[in-house]
C-alpha cells in the first residue's frame, strides 16, 4: 500500500468514484462469492458519501453468456478457454440480467449516484472492465461520459480487486486519467497468483493503493 499521499486524496469536484459490481452473486451466498466480498459495502457507503461523483458498474449477462462454463461442454468453472479475443476465464453462471444474484448489494447506498453502467451483455464477449471489453476495443461509453463531465481522477472500489477492479484501473490510467484504487474497500478472489499480478501490474502503470482513511 502507498503510505502518506492524504494530501493527494483531497477528494475534490473532478474526482469521480466508481463502484464495480457490488452485487449479490459476488458476495458470501451468491454464484461467484468472492471470500468477504460483502465487507466492502459499510467502507463503499462511507466513501462515497465524499464524492459528488459517483458511478456503479454492475455485470449484466444474458443466459449463455460465452463466460459461462455451462455454456462449454466439457468444461468446469475456472478452465481457461481460449476464446476469439484471447485466454478466457470460465466462471459459474452468474449476474444473469434482472435476477437477484444480478442485484446490488441491498447494504449498498448510494443515493446521489449519477449512472449505472451495465457491461458484460454481449453473449459473446465478457467485460471486465467497466472502460472496454475483453477484446480490448469495445468501448463501453464510460470514458466518454468521465471526459464530457470533465473528471480527472478516478477512484475505484469494489468486486473483484484482482479482475473486474484490476482492469478497470488499468485502463482508465492508460486513457490518462490518475489512478486510485481504494484497496481496504475492495475484496479479491486471487486465482492463480492474481493479486500479485495485479499489484505488479499497479505498480507499473503507476496506479496507487491507498486506504479508504486517507482519502478526505
Ligand atoms: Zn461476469
Amino acid at each position: 500500500m502507498t503510505a502518506d499521499i492524504a494530501e493527494d486524496t483531497t477528494i475534490d469536484g473532478n474526482d469521480v468514484l466508481i463502484v464495480v459490481d457490488v452485487q449479490n452473486d459476488f458476495c458470501p451466498g451468491g454464484a461467484l462469492a468472492v471470500p468477504r466480498g460483502d465487507e466492502v459495502v459499510p467502507t463503499i457507503n462511507r466513501l462515497a458519501a465524499r464524492f459528488l461523483h459517483v458511478v456503479l458498474t454492475q455485470d449484466w449477462h444474458p443466459r449463455g453468456h460465452f463466460s459461462f462454463a455451462s455454456t462449454h461442454a466439457g468444461t468446469k468453472p475456472f478452465d481457461v478457454i481460449d476464446a476469439p479475443y484471447g485466454p478466457q476465464v470460465l466462471w459459474p453462471d452468474h449476474c444473469v440480467q434482472a435476477t437477484p444474484g444480478a442485484d446490488f448489494h441491498r447494504g449498498l447506498q448510494i443515493p446521489h449516484a449519477a449512472l449505472i453502467l451495465r457491461k458484460g451483455m454481449d453473449r459473446a464477449i465478457d467485460s471486465y472492465s467497466a472502460f472496454y471489453e475483453n477484446d480490448r476495443t469495445t468501448p463501453t461509453g464510460l470514458l466518454g461520459y468521465l471526459r464530457e463531465r470533465g473528471l480527472t481522477r478516478v477512484f475505484l472500489a469494489g468486486l473483484a480487486f484482482d479482475f473486474c477492479v484490476r482492469y478497470s484501473a488499468e485502463d482508465a490510467r492508460r486513457e490518462g486519467f490518475a489512478v486510485f484504487v481504494v484497496e481496504d474497500a475492495c475484496r479479491s478472489i486471487d486465482l492463480g497468483g492474481s493479486v500479485a499480478a495485479t499489484r505488479a501490474s499497479f505498480s507499473a502503470l503507476g496506479v496507487a493503493c491507498v486506504s479508504a482513511l486517507q482519502t478526505a
